[in-house]
């Protein structure tokens, strides 16, 4: 006789059931915890919506441009960074927001992995995989046991056969980004970080949680450019909403 004649998603499902798990965003009941632990209310929709070819953010509604279909935002087009280009899984708001607010609490929960899940399959889909030599976390600013951008990248690494990088440090005392404008956090950021080893042809990965301007990311990829790295891509669980 077969110990568990019911499919196994089935088991799944009803396991569910009887321990009633909720989403750790919303406190909804979730009754497809086991297999997705963010309901269906906080998963970030993935429905295709236009972004950004540059730097991913998602666009404004096409009537804001009078209907024309845009390729890059009106940042990349009066800016040039100097991340080849990156990528976020949805905007910085709503329940996909309370969702990243959990994490950062949370690093070494089952959210952690599935949300490293999700920016894998992204990273497939819109940037060259198969160039990507290494993964290189955004730096913490201070010493700090929870540092979300590393531990993000280490479970990225877990998933893939890239080597994780921690290579970039701070070398100058920069003031808090919070409440600065773009211009303001870029001259704050310039020069601030160093490459610990050359990185000579390298392609890199940069793992954030969140892509607010986007100044700290082109300042990490100024640093890896000088310490040789040929092109610098970035991928983000989220970005600023649009301004
Ligand atoms: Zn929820
Ligand atoms: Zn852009």
């Amino acid at each position: 006789m077969r110990l568990f004649p019911l499919p196994y998603k089935i088991w799944i499902h009803t396991l569910g059931l009887v321990s009633q798990p909720v989403c750790p965003v919303c406190r909804r009941p979730n009754h497809r915890h086991v297999l997705s632990i963010l309901c269906p209310h906080c998963k970030p929709s993935l429905t295709p919506q236009p972004y950004c070819r540059q730097c991913g953010r998602y666009l404004p509604p096409l009537d804001m441009f009078q209907g024309r279909t845009l390729d890059v935002c009106r940042f990349c087009r009066t800016w040039k960074t100097r991340l080849s280009r990156a990528v976020s899984i949805a905007p910085y708001s709503g329940n996909w927001r309370e969702a990243i607010l959990h994490f950062k609490t949370y690093p070494y929960g089952d959210l952690a992995r599935q949300m490293a899940h999700a920016l894998v399959r992204l990273t497939k889909q819109r940037l060259p995989w198969s160039s990507i030599t290494g993964i290189v976390p955004v730096p913490a600013r201070q010493n700090t046991e929870n540092h979300p951008a590393h531990r993000l990248a280490e479970l990225f690494s877990n998933l893939n056969t890239y080597p994780i990088r921690p290579v970039l440090r701070f070398i100058k005392k920069t003031q808090p980004q919070r409440g600065l404008k773009r211009k303001e956090r870029l001259s704050n950021l310039k020069y601030s970080m160093r490459a610990s080893i050359p990185l000579k042809g390298e392609t890199l990965l940069l793992i954030d949680d969140v892509m607010t301007t986007g100044a700290t990311l082109h300042e990490c990829a100024r640093a890896l450019n000088a310490a040789g790295a040929e092109k610098i891509y970035a991928a983000t669980l989220a970005q600023g909403v649009w301004e």
